[in-house]
């Protein structure tokens, strides 16, 4: 089985973050043609946005995946409508967010697919857990994922047990 290295962004602010996040895990994990291989910590994160919402809990996985990214996507989002996920106002709370950030050093620009994920450089609860499992990894278009972490630093972003 050809597979790609790809890495996956899970949030969760509502019922229970950390059990949405482990669920997810576990869902991750039946996927066809894909091995989940490190997952970082779990984070407690400010909220984005919106800030009369719970907080976040944050995280990043990695998998080695025969999918495809457009048949990668359609899976993530079944697992989150699995999750009970309503969209609500951008941005809102939200029961599970699953998001594309790597597909090895693809880049992709479809309607329903930007790969890297557009905003990834800019966000603190992306890039913390993702230079935890993966500092070497490139982001097409921005470079090493440790440079755009330093850059960005680790305000609003703790070890979720420490709260
Ligand atoms: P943000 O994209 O800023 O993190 P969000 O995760 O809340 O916001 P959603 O409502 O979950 O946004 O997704 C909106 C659409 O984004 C999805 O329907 C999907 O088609 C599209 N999308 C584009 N690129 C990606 C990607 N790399 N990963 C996941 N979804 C993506
Ligand atoms: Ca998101
Ligand atoms: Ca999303």
């Amino acid at each position: 089985m050809p597979a790609e290295r790809a890495w996956i962004g899970l949030g969760s602010n509502l019922d229970d973050p950390p059990a949405r996040l482990r669920a997810a895990l576990a869902a991750i994990d039946r996927l066809p043609e894909t091995r989940r291989v490190a997952t970082s910590p779990f984070y407690r994160t400010a909220p984005l946005g919106p800030a009369d919402q719970p907080d976040f809990c944050n995280a990043v996985t990695a998998i080695d995946t025969g999918l495809e990214p457009p048949a990668l996507l359609d899976a993530l989002q079944a697992i989150e409508a699995a999750a009970g996920r309503v969209r609500t106002r951008r941005w809102g709370p939200r029961t599970l967010d699953l998001d594309i950030l790597l597909y090895g050093e693809r880049r992709i620009a479809e309607p329903r697919l930007t790969v890297p994920h557009p905003r990834l450089h800019e966000r603190a609860f992306v890039l913390v857990p993702l230079a935890a499992l993966a500092p070497d990894a490139y982001v097409p278009g921005r470079g090493r994922v440790a440079a755009l972490a330093a850059a960005v630093g680790d305000d609003g972003v703790e070890p979720w047990e420490a709260a």
